[in-house]
């Protein structure tokens, strides 16, 4: 639903969570239960359930909030990669039904399995 739905309540300033990076349909902020150093998650500014609802017209802008929110805290981090995470309907992991990319800042050899 998405009058109960947290993250149009954070994208309407309803909640609030330090913005990372944003433009016009994208902002970021960080996981509250990161999985890694710095680990964020780029969020649709309007309610799209999941990646297949997203208008494909957004994928530039989406692409532009990942790469900005990603080098911003793999530079903070002082990471050395990173992972780009969509779980897409509950069977794949999604708990958050409304459109979100995980960034997973990595550092060599940190051991972390980030499926699941
Ligand atoms: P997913 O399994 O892809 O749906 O992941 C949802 C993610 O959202 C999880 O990693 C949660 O820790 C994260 N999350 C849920 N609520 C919040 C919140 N209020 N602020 C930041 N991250 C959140
Ligand atoms: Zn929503």
């Amino acid at each position: 639903m998405e009058g109960d739905c947290i993250f149009c309540k954070i994208a309407k300033g309803e909640v609030n969570s330090e913005i990372i990076y944003e433009n016009d349909n994208f902002f970021s902020i960080f996981d509250i239960h990161p999985k890694t150093d710095g680990h964020s998650l780029v969020i649709s500014k309007k309610h799209f359930e999941n990646a297949l609802d997203m208008p494909s017209s957004l994928g530039a802008e989406l692409l532009d909030c990942i790469k900005n929110t990603a080098l911003k805290v793999m530079k903070d981090r002082n990471a050395e990669g990173f992972n780009i995470l969509n779980n897409n309907f509950e069977a794949a992991g999604q708990v958050v039904n409304h459109v979100h990319f995980h960034i997973l800042p990595r550092k060599k050899g940190d051991g972390v399995s980030v499926v699941g």
